[in-house]
């Protein structure tokens, strides 16, 4: 996505409208901290030698974030050094550090997305140990090795058992439910974006927090910040974005003609952002100051209101995305490009793929993609081997977009692959069970995602093997495909 400098100023101004809205629902905020995971990620240069990174990355490594002023409603603790640490591991240990010392002064918690938040809470119940030996002696564990994170670590770290004793006393209990608050008691919300494809997540959130307020602030994204959110402790399903019109120049395509292209030969009705009406759906179409033209984010939204003539959306869903984690986002095309490499793999057991399917499990921390594949076992004495599924499991992951297998391998974000094979005639079953309900037989299609209940006990009780890939698939920052 092209940016430009100026950018960071409306990306900026967009931020600092957070809390003084926040502010009319939660007072107090100036008397604490926030405790916010924030995370840089590795840059590598295009082609032509410009500077790519991710959005978020350039803005925390921006002077506007780095040399901030001081504002009472915007202390976190986590020290910049930390943020801009790019070793996750490094950069998570040190911040979780800072805000368990800090943990009284606590009042709001959060990451961008909610994965990055129960990545928090996962990083916790593995390092527990060793965070809390740090704080009982006052010393910083050797895995930190970064000079500038130790440096600033040291004007933290001193010994105190008693908050040692306490986060331990905590973290060793058999049940993890309402951890937040009890190492966090003075927490009022959670900040963190839980609507769209991030809305699998509110029933873990609500588990570790024991149903905090969720919060919502803001909708953005790589090419454009959008809106914020102005009612920001509304429920998660009842989320409205106000996109603000200085950001881009904003047109909106009807749901109903998103399949026609945009071209000359038969223009689309497109809509400005003042005439949209309220209940439509529309697809989000922006022209950017850095210089994309009429360019389709993916997203589709609905309009329930105004904020005086601004228009207020609620994020249905993205266009296109099958799966995601994270911050991946894996569309049909590359569901089925990895579906077929992998089973090319099944070629030498003369076995083939009849039907697949796939879900985002999101139960485990990190969550994992899961695919279900019905087989075709021509020779039944030459079945494929555990060995050779985990093997077809690889081979998607390395088919799989570059977010992807940063996630797998960089950030930790996402788990190893999984393939559940199913009985022989659970996609019929799946069929008849959809026509049962309605669907119709001329025109039904497997769906190449599932999350609805009654099926996914359908497909799961049908499970004869499941595997798991056996390695991380390639992935280095310089690698852009
Ligand atoms: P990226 O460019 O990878 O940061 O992804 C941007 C996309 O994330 C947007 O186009 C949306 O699909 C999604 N997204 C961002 N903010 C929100 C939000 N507040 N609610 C739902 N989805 C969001």
């Amino acid at each position: 996505m092209p940016t430009i400098q100026e950018e960071l100023d409306r990306r900026q101004m967009l931020y600092s409208l957070l809390m003084p809205v926040m502010n009319l629902y939660v007072p107090g905020l100036d008397k604490g901290k926030g405790l916010y995971f924030l995370f840089v990620k590795s840059e590598t240069r295009t082609p032509g030698g410009l500077l790519a990174r991710p959005v978020l990355t350039s803005y925390y490594k921006s002077e506007h974030f780095k040399t901030r002023p001081y504002d009472p409603y915007n202390v976190y603790t986590s020290p910049n050094e930390a943020i801009l640490c790019a070793d996750s591991f490094q950069s998570m240990y040190t911040q979780m550090l800072c805000g368990i010392y800090e943990r009284k002064q606590v009042l709001r918690l959060g990451a961008v997305f909610a994965s990055g938040l129960l990545r928090a809470i996962r990083f916790l119940q593995l390092n527990w140990h060793q965070l809390t030996h740090d704080i009982r002696t006052g010393t910083l564990s050797p895995k930190i090795t970064d000079p500038s994170v130790r440096n600033c670590v040291a004007d933290v770290l001193k010994p105190d058992p008693e908050l040692a004793d306490l986060v331990a006393g905590e973290c060793s209990k058999d049940s993890w439910e309402g951890i937040i608050t009890r190492i966090w008691p003075n927490t009022k919300y959670l900040d963190v974006i839980v609507t769209g494809a991030m809305a699998q997540y509110i029933p873990t959130l609500d588990y570790y927090s024991g149903g905090l307020p969720l919060a919502c602030t803001m909708y953005a994204s790589s090419e454009c910040y959008f809106g914020l959110n102005l009612n920001p402790m509304s429920k998660p399903s009842e989320v409205s974005y106000t996109i603000m019109p200085n950001m881009a120049y904003f047109e909106f395509l009807p749901h109903e003609h998103s399949s026609i292209p945009l071209s000359r030969d038969s223009p689309p009705r497109l809509v400005d952002l003042a005439h949209v009406e309220v209940g439509k759906e529309y697809e989000l179409v922006i022209t950017t100051y850095a210089g994309l033209y009429r360019y389709r984010v993916g997203d589709i939204l609905r309009v329930t209101g105004f904020h005086n003539s601004a228009p207020q959306f609620h994020f249905v869903r993205r266009k296109n995305v099958l799966l995601s984690i994270d911050s991946d986002k894996t569309d049909e095309a590359e569901l089925q490009k990895a579906v077929d490499n992998a089973s090319k793999l099944l070629r030498e057991v003369n076995t083939s793929v009849v039907e697949y399917t796939s879900f985002a499990d999101t139960k485990t921390i990190p969550g994992h993609y899961v695919i279900y594949w019905e087989l075709l076992v021509k020779d039944s004495a030459n079945s494929p081997s555990d060995e050779l599924l985990g093997q077809c499991c690889l081979a998607m992951e390395e088919s799989l977009n570059s977010v992807y297998r940063q996630g797998r391998v960089a950030d930790n974000s996402i788990g190893p692959l999984e393939i559940r094979v199913v009985k022989s005639g659970t996609f019929e079953e799946l069929m008849d069970y959809a026509i049962s309900r309605g669907a119709s037989i001329n025109q039904y299609k497997v769906p190449r995602c599932v999350n609805f209940t009654p099926i996914m006990e359908l497909l799961d009780s049908r499970v004869v093997s499941s595997h798991f890939s056996p390695a991380l698939p390639h992935w280095t920052p310089e690698r852009r495909r």
